[in-house]
């Protein structure tokens, strides 16, 4: 038996080993069995899949909003983006922006910054 733990199970290592004797004290302690577990792994992984594919689905949403919003760049036309400045006034920041446009386009190099912050100009957008 010594042998077969040694070929089977060695790829674990020894902590593994130690964590399964653990585990298995837990389960069996609790009286869980290890379909209980299988069932459980199962239903954890597709609850985060779905959870996954909402978050998606929200930025992808937020985004396609907030390309709409910004418009479209003045010199070559390619859809505006915007990032929050988050460095207060100060050294980094003479001008206390909060927020900037630049063009999505790499070979373009518009920019427009703004005081107001991005919760505040998107407002405004919606507004005209
Ligand atoms: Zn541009």
């Amino acid at each position: 038996m010594r042998e077969k733990i040694e070929t089977k199970l060695s790829v674990f290592g020894f902590g593994g080993l130690q964590n399964l004797v653990t585990l298995f004290n837990i389960l069996e302690r609790e009286n869980i069995s290890i379909n209980d577990v299988r069932q459980f792994i199962a239903f954890a992984l597709k609850r985060r899949e779905e959870n996954e594919i909402g978050f998606q689905k929200m930025i992808a949403k937020r985004d396609k909003e907030m390309r709409k919003l910004a418009g479209n760049c003045p010199k070559c036309k390619t859809p505006l983006r915007i990032r929050t400045i988050h460095s207060p006034k100060g050294k980094a920041n003479v001008y206390g922006y909060r927020s900037h446009y630049f063009c999505g386009n790499e070979e373009c190099d518009y920019e427009k910054y703004s005081k107001e912050p991005v919760k505040i100009l998107v407002k405004k957008m919606v507004r005209r």
